[in-house]
């Protein structure tokens, strides 16, 4: 991995955080809390805390930062592309019309991923992850396919939220040699 990229990723980052703010705020009075939907499977897989705390906006174009404008170009089709959903910290978006409960079941992996990561080692994570390999294969991404479609056969895992949080933890623990460089400690350890 070019060094310049990493470079670029952490001079990003202090923008993505903003323009994520400024887009959970601006749609903060359309946010309906996931455990008032009446999803009863959902409330079978995660603690009901998550269903409390995770967060929907039904839209009708999902965003995603604007990465062009902010130095990170190898990005842009990310943008272009149109996304069924998308997750920032607690709040997923949603395509409007898209209410299936697998597709809430795939934002809510990433939520719990939020949570274990913290912003900036998901956003470094995460983008390491589309530079590395096609959007569905980074490895975020690909574990919530992976339980989405363990979630829609019936064959989830009965610890839901700790294999989640594990395998988040060894894929920040493959990615942060990379985005940190030699000088942090690749532990989350939270
Ligand atoms: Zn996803």
């Amino acid at each position: 991995m070019e060094a310049d990229i990493i470079h670029r990723f952490h001079t990003a980052l202090p923008q993505v955080r903003d323009w994520i703010d400024q887009l959970v705020d601006a749609h903060a009075d359309r946010a309906r809390v996931v455990s008032t939907l009446g999803f009863s499977r959902l409330l079978d897989c995660f603690p009901r805390e998550v269903l409390d705390r995770a967060k929907v906006v039904s839209i009708n174009r999902v965003p995603f930062p604007p990465v062009k404008k902010i130095g990170l170009p190898e990005l842009a089709a990310m943008e272009e592309r149109s996304l069924d959903g998308i997750t920032f910290r607690d709040t997923f978006f949603l395509q409007e019309g898209l209410a299936s409960e697998g597709v809430y079941f795939h934002e809510l992996v990433h939520v719990v991923q939020w949570t274990r990561l913290g912003l900036e080692n998901f956003l470094l994570a995460y983008g390491l992850g589309l530079v590395s390999f096609e959007y569905a294969q980074s490895p975020l991404e690909r574990m919530a396919y992976e339980l989405q479609k363990n979630f829609e056969r019936d064959t989830l895992p009965r610890d839901l939220v700790r294999v989640i949080e594990e395998g988040t933890d060894d894929i920040w623990n493959q990615a942060a040699p990379t985005v940190l460089g030699s000088k942090v400690p690749p532990n989350p350890q939270r």
